[in-house]
């Protein structure tokens, strides 16, 4: 799970202060799949980058899955964005000189796997994302939808409990991002809890449960609700 509590974030120039998150609260249980709506600058950004560990911040708490991420030094966070946390965003940022399969092989070398292990993991996620036969292709030689698939196949490949997505069909066709979109809803049946920041009323709705951000804050809590068919 991931449960935030009273969450502030504040940005600091030498003149400005602007209050990102204020009192921000939310409890994301496992096996979820939440889309995240709401104007832009609402703060969307800046709690999917808390979720995932990539920035800090200065009041409230936040557990994932248990363990308590407000103490936690640079390393540990690090270690445990590495093992809990996948990203996509609305860019893929691919690599555009390394084919498929290296690119989804980058995160893997990180993690100490040996290369069996890796090539493995990276054949079993271009497979669930479709392009297990282009793996040797570049990016360049791909449709945006299939780019957004490997950057997918990237992040499932370090087989994360959360995936964490920014606008991940915002550079895409409608045809695309539903059959990314697809591709996410099979995932999160697999059993990975799904957090995606989007704009598309129509995807938003296809999620189990939807929030918005207003101003750094949850406005609109939509528990009970299940749209999917
Ligand atoms: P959203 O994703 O909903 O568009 P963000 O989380 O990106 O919103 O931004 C929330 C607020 O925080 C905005 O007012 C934005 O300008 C500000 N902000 C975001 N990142 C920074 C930063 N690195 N430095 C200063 N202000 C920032
Ligand atoms: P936006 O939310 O403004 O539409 P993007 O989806 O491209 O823009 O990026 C969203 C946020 O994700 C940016 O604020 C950026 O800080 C962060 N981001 C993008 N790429 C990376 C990355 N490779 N590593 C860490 N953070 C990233």
């Amino acid at each position: 799970m991931l449960k935030m509590e009273n969450i502030a974030k504040v940005y600091r120039t030498d003149t400005v202060a602007t209050h990102a998150l204020r009192d921000f609260s939310l409890y994301v249980k496992e096996g979820e799949f939440v889309a995240v709506t709401g104007p832009s600058g609402s703060g969307k950004t800046t709690f999917l980058n808390i979720a995932g560990l990539l920035e800090t911040f200065e009041e409230g708490q936040y557990q994932l899955d248990g363990i308590d991420v407000r103490d936690l030094g640079d390393s540990a966070r690090s270690k445990l964005r590495n093992e809990k946390i996948g990203f996509i965003f609305q860019g893929f940022n691919l690599i555009p000189d390394l084919s498929l399969f290296d690119n989804v092989d980058v995160p893997l070398r990180y993690r100490g796997l040996n290369a069996k292990e890796r090539k493995a993991r990276i054949d079993e996620a271009l497979e669930k994302v479709g392009l297990a036969a282009r793996r040797h292709h570049l990016p360049s030689q791909l449709s945006g939808g299939q780019q957004q698939r490997v950057a997918i196949a990237r992040a499932l490949a370090g087989k994360p409990a959360f995936l964490l997505a920014d606008e991940p069909t915002g550079n895409l066709d409608s045809l695309m991002a539903r059959q990314v979109m697809e591709l996410l809803e099979s995932i999160n049946k697999d059993g990975t809890t799904i957090v995606m920041v989007t704009h598309d009323p129509d995807l938003a709705r296809r999620a189990q449960r939807n929030i918005q951000i207003v101003d750094g804050q949850v406005s609109d809590f939509d528990f009970g609700q299940s749209r999917r068919a």
